[in-house]
């Protein structure tokens, strides 16, 4: 695939369609739900998923499920699966191609996104680029002006008709689906077992670690399970629908943009960089978010770091004259 090709593919998503926004007959204080969710209709199956991974993480109240290394794994697991998952692969990478990399390091980088609970990268991205489309217009899926718990967590649950099929929303992913690895994660759910596998592996992993330094198995088992699954997979969890609802509504703007992006410091500590959202909205390519000095974006020099080894190429950089470099 010739980066001229990727260039086609990413450009609907990008300014020519933001340039193509209605300006007028829209009260953008009162957006309405995105008419492909009418009627509401809720998918159960997301919601007893979420609302079982999120009860498991409450058990983080219960002291005999506290364990260092657990909370430690747990950490660790908002930078590796969070970051390089979400973040970084996810989102700088498959939807905006921010930078190219080799294969092997793009699949990895999605399989580390998958871990998260946040779907398959098809649809993630083909979810995202709509958003960069009509961002705070119809058919925004996830607007926070429509309603902010829609825009955070409610449009997560509720049928969208023009998504819930691949061949809903190929358009917006022709150039991920062409690639195999992709497509099959789309079938059966593949990357929903991507999640329960690595959970199944941590909580292993857990056992053979209480069995061996403290002769308790089930004690560290579980606190993994609680602690380097749960709790992690709900932080990351908010912290990308907080770029969604709170950094459409709360914050400063560097960019007059057509939307209501915003720059929220609070969000971009927790989603590594994400929450200089109106900086991304004005320019969505960038692979750095923050663009000026004390806008710091872990993320960011995290890409950079592969540039300089050589694993990232192509880096896409901020072009205004509030950009870092
Ligand atoms: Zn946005
Ligand atoms: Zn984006």
């Amino acid at each position: 695939m010739t980066d001229s090709l990727l260039e086609r593919e990413a450009e609907p998503a990008d300014t020519a369609a933001i340039d193509s926004l209605p300006t007028e007959g829209i009260d953008p204080q009162r957006l309405p739900l995105p008419e492909a969710t009418q009627p509401l209709q809720i998918m159960w199956r997301y919601v007893f998923v979420l609302a079982a991974v999120h009860v498991v993480a409450l058990l983080a109240l219960v002291p005999w499920l506290f364990t260092w290394s657990g909370l430690v794994l747990g950490i660790a697991g908002h930078f590796v699966f969070g970051m390089l998952g979400i973040t970084i692969g996810y989102h700088r990478l498959l939807t905006h191609r921010g930078f190219t990399c080799p294969k092997w390091l793009e699949h990895t980088l999605a399989m580390l996104g998958m871990c998260n609970l946040q779907d398959s990268p098809a649809r993630w991205v083909a979810i995202h680029r709509m958003h960069h489309q009509h961002s705070d217009h119809q058919p925004d899926p996830h607007s926070p002006l429509a309603s902010f718990l829609w825009g955070h967590v409610g449009w997560v649950v509720c049928r969208h008709k023009d998504l819930d099929r691949t061949s809903h929303y190929e358009r917006y992913v022709r150039d991920l689906l062409r690639d195999r690895f992709y497509l099959k994660l789309e079938r059966k759910d593949g990357w929903f077992f991507v999640f329960v596998g690595h959970a199944l592996l941590i909580v292993l992993a857990g056992a053979a670690f209480g069995y061996f330094t403290q002769g308790e198995p089930l004690r560290y088992a579980a606190s993994w399970a609680v602690w380097a699954v749960a709790v992690r997979t709900v932080f990351v969890l908010h912290g990308t629908w907080s770029v969604n609802s709170l950094s459409h509504v709360f914050g400063y703007r560097n960019y007059e943009t057509r939307d209501h992006s915003t720059n929220n410091w609070l969000v971009a500590l927790i989603s590594h960089g994400e929450g200089w959202h109106n900086n991304h909205h004005a320019q969505p390519r960038s692979a750095a978010h923050g663009h000026r000095w004390w806008e710091f974006d872990m993320s960011w020099w995290i890409i950079r770091g592969l540039e300089m080894v050589g694993l990232a190429k192509d880096v896409v950089r901020p072009k205004s004259a509030k950009a870092t470099d």
